[in-house]
């Protein structure tokens, strides 16, 4: 086959692309459907390794496909280094979509996103994909082993790195348990592990590439309750040590963070903790008595 030079570098972006979002077959299938709307800096800046944090700085935003709905209103907000702050909010309030302009599948409309203190439209994708970690809502595995499907992103990750990263995961026991361990075959035609075991993979799988951001996708689906007290306390021994933003659908989860972030129709309306929101904030009063009564 005959393949122009400067659509090589084309590809190889897509396929990584495509392998950030293996995880996730909905934004796999927005990938696709959408042109790639993104363009890489030529000289690009190098990514500072101490961890400053996250920042959006005024970020409004319209998805390409529908330039007269603006989806993000001037948002702004800031976490300290090692901060965990949970993002709340009805259905369509934008939670997705600041997880989409942080990982570069689109840029602002206005304003900007910063990582480690700099515009990430200035750092090189890979450098920017490589620091944030990804654990999407409803993991997918593809046909494979276990090791396979966890050192995708991270291929000379050593025994020693994924066995950590088990452990961080609280994922340890139930693959030692597996007949073959880490060669035991998933996905299409292999064993089948339930929702909350492919999340606590992929809290392992991103923890390979060591993020300073750590994106969580809570699953909005019951999980089995090891399973929820696994990720949960997995989630309490990443606190601190890296960014951790959440887009949290249970009081569980909320009252772990440091900090809420309250979002409506695409703006920020309230930040605190838990019991601060409750006495400032009558939607988010209203919103927790909704979303998380028992
Ligand atoms: P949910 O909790 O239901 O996932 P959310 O708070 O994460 O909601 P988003 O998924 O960020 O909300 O969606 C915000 C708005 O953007 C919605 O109006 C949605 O219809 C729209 N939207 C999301 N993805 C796209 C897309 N790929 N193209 C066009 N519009 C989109």
């Amino acid at each position: 086959a005959f393949i122009v030079a400067g659509s090589v570098g084309a590809i190889s972006e897509v396929l990584s692309d495509l392998q950030r979002a293996a995880g996730a077959t909905e934004r796999l299938v927005e990938l696709l459907e959408s042109p790639s709307e993104i363009t890489e800096i030529s000289a690009p800046k190098p990514l500072r390794s101490d961890n400053v944090g996250l920042s959006f700085v005024d970020v409004s935003f319209s998805y390409p496909t529908r330039p007269d709905e603006q989806v993000l209103h001037n948002v702004s907000f800031k976490t300290e280094p090692g901060e965990m702050l949970a993002l709340v909010g009805p259905s369509g309030a934008g939670k997705s979509t600041i997880f989409d302009l942080i990982e570069r599948f689109y840029d602002p409309t206005a304003g900007h996103v910063e990582v480690n203190g700099t515009d990430i439209t200035q750092l090189k994708l890979q450098d920017l994909r490589q620091t944030v970690g990804f654990v999407p809502q409803d993991p997918v595995l593809f046909a494979g082993t276990l090791r396979d499907n966890l050192v995708y992103a991270n291929p000379h990750a050593t025994d020693a790195e994924i066995a950590q990263a088990l452990q961080l995961a609280y994922a340890e026991q139930f693959v030692a348990d597996l007949a073959s361990g880490l060669d035991t075959k998933v996905g299409e035609g292999g064993v089948g592990l339930s929702g909350g075991q492919r999340q606590r993979l992929a809290i392992a799988r991103a923890l390979l590439s060591k993020p300073a951001v750590l994106l969580l996708d809570e699953a909005t689906s019951a999980l089995d309750a090891e399973s929820e007290n696994h990720i949960r306390l997995s989630i309490d021994g990443l606190k601190g040590r890296m960014t951790i933003l959440v887009i949290a659908h249970r009081l569980s989860t909320v009252r772990q963070a440091d900090r809420i972030l309250v979002l409506e129709s695409g703006r920020v309306v309230g930040s605190g903790s838990h019991d601060q929101l409750l006495n400032s904030s009558a939607l988010y009063a209203r919103f927790a008595q909704m979303q998380f009564a028992a």
